[in-house]
């Protein structure tokens, strides 16, 4: 075992993350370099660069090369349905293409009490109201970027859950787990993985307690099942700032904390984000 591969271990990533730790980017020939190498469904990137700014494409989507130290970056991603191939990300009349390789994602069974399988129709309202909002402050990011250098994990524990593994409620719903679960004692500090705007901070049906981040140009991170606030909607906060306690609420099996990464629509994987630096 490596000494990288050693510290991975200790910090509790899941054998298949241990695989692709070869991070960082082998060199690229071109003016735009990136990490994680190699690129694969789920994937958060950080394309850098000494030369370009300004807007590219990449996978449809519009992407920023904002001033960062002596050159320029961009956060972006490749959304976990994509098929695996060769993708361009394309900047003024060049473009360079980035290689989509597969990756395996785990399954997993899991219970929770049955009103979050099948919501009861009284809370059918609440259940909609809250989508509308969701949507509402996903869509109001504003084309800037509040964020700066590496993002660091919002709790000083192990994760026990990764991002990408297909679950199964109660026999029933089907759905894929989109962020980590973070090992907290009820009542643990939870920190800001960036500096961003708090834009929800509020008790919702299936996340619980649930403080959301903007960090700018339609990336947030999501922490969730609180059992206490320490910001408000509203509030910019530093990276690192305490800005909630961990709990038990929501759609969960026990006390943890749920922490996602959302870029432009699409959730990434959070532990790939925090190694990109
Ligand atoms: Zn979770």
């Amino acid at each position: 075992m490596t000494r990288r591969e050693a510290l991975l271990y200790s910090i509790g990533l899941p054998a298949v993350a241990q695989t692709r730790a070869a991070l960082p980017g082998a060199a690229e020939a071109g003016p735009v370099r990136w990490t994680p190498h190699p690129v694969f469904p789920g994937a958060p990137i950080l394309f850098r660069s000494k030369t370009i700014s300004g807007t590219a494409t990449w996978l449809e989507k519009t992407i920023e090369f904002r001033r960062d130290g002596a050159g320029f970056s961009a956060l972006a991603g490749v959304d976990l349905d994509r098929k695996v191939g060769k993708y361009p990300l394309a900047f003024g009349d060049q473009h360079m293409d980035v290689v989509v390789t597969p990756h395996a994602y785990r399954s997993s069974v899991i219970t929770v009490p049955d009103r979050f399988v099948e919501p009861p129709v009284e809370v059918q309202a609440r259940i909609d109201e809250e989508r509308v909002f969701r949507t509402k402050v996903f869509a109001a990011s504003p084309a800037e970027r509040f964020w700066n250098g590496a993002f660091t994990a919002p709790a000083p524990t192990r994760f026990t859950s990764s991002f990408g593994v297909r679950r199964v409620y109660n026999g029933k719903t089907k759905s894929v787990h989109q962020g980590l679960d973070y090992a907290a004692a009820m009542g643990t500090e939870v920190h800001a993985a960036n500096a961003g705007r708090v834009v929800i901070a509020r008790d919702m049906y299936f996340e619980g307690g649930l403080v959301t981040l903007d960090h700018g140009d339609s990336l947030f991170t999501l922490y969730m099942h609180l059992s206490k606030f320490l910001v408000k909607e509203g509030d910019a906060v530093e990276k690192g700032a305490p800005i909630a306690k961990s709990g038990s609420s929501g759609r969960v099996t026990g006390p943890h904390l749920h922490f996602a990464v959302r870029w432009q629509g699409v959730y990434l994987e959070p532990s790939t984000l925090l190694r990109l630096w």
